[in-house]
């Protein structure tokens, strides 16, 4: 399915969050607000990690590209069909909405006010929050998107991480987050993270994601090792990690 761009008086629960906005008046007020665009990790990521996405899959810079070549941001190491994120957008009918919101809050929030008030609704937390993970759908738009994590990351005192195929961005702007890089077309972030077909070895100086190890030897998601438990990715040093596509 192809998805022009969206009309944002169209997303479900736009109304709704737009007079939330408009009558919140203290960073506490935006910290509940901020809140429930947040949530505390994945299948695959820890629940003291928070996440929250710039876009959708489905308005991801670089979806598709793998079919159809590079977009002007990047390019998805990842078929359109094997996109984990676009393919939550297909079955879960709440899910795109909901990333689109999130996109509109994104552009109408600035920085600062989006860390001030995660710091504010994270006091709030008995399990706290020790990372933020931006980007679990869809990717860096632009060189401004950078500034703004970047901002983030030195005004919260956790790690800030990400994953993005926007290669063509200025990524000597992201000097206080970690970002790994989903393509090798340009030598750009911190390390590569790489997404192999099975049965392909991993090149040298790259290990495996634990995860993906264990997910390939059938242990049950829910007994995997998480990330934010492995901090191999929220770190800028360190080596190249490579996952299975299944
Ligand atoms: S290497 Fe660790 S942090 Fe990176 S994706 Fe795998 S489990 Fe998550």
């Amino acid at each position: 399915m192809v998805y022009e761009r969206y009309q944002i008086d169209t997303v479900d629960g736009i109304d709704t969050l737009r007079d939330r906005m408009e009558s919140a008046d203290t960073v506490e007020d935006w910290s509940f607000i901020l809140s429930d665009y947040i949530s505390a990790g994945n299948a695959k990521v820890s629940k003291t990690t928070a996440i929250f996405n710039m876009n959708s899959a489905h308005d991801c810079p670089n979806f598709g590209t793998r079919e159809n070549g590079e977009s002007d941001t990047g390019y998805c190491q990842v078929p359109k069909e094997a996109c984990y994120a676009a393919k939550t957008e297909t079955i879960y009918n709440a899910a795109l909405p909901y990333r689109r919101r999130q996109e509109y809050l994104w552009d109408c929030i600035t920085p600062e006010l989006w860390a001030k008030a995660f710091m504010c609704l994270n006091e709030r937390k008995r399990n706290t929050f020790d990372s933020i993970r931006f980007s679990e759908a869809g990717d860096f738009r632009s060189n401004a998107d950078i500034v703004r994590v970047n901002t983030i990351a030195k005004m919260v005192d956790i790690p800030v991480y990400t994953y993005s195929a926007s290669h063509k961005l200025n990524w000597d702007l992201a000097t206080d987050f970690t970002i790994n890089a989903s393509n090798d077309r340009a030598d750009y972030g911190d390390r590569r993270f790489m997404a192999l077909p099975e049965n392909q070895e991993k090149p040298e100086n790259t290990v495996w994601c634990p995860n993906s190890l264990q997910q390939n030897a059938g242990v049950p998601a829910e007994d995997r090792i998480k990330c934010g438990e492995c901090k191999l990715c929220l770190n800028k040093e360190g080596p190249d990690v490579a996952i299975h596509i299944h």
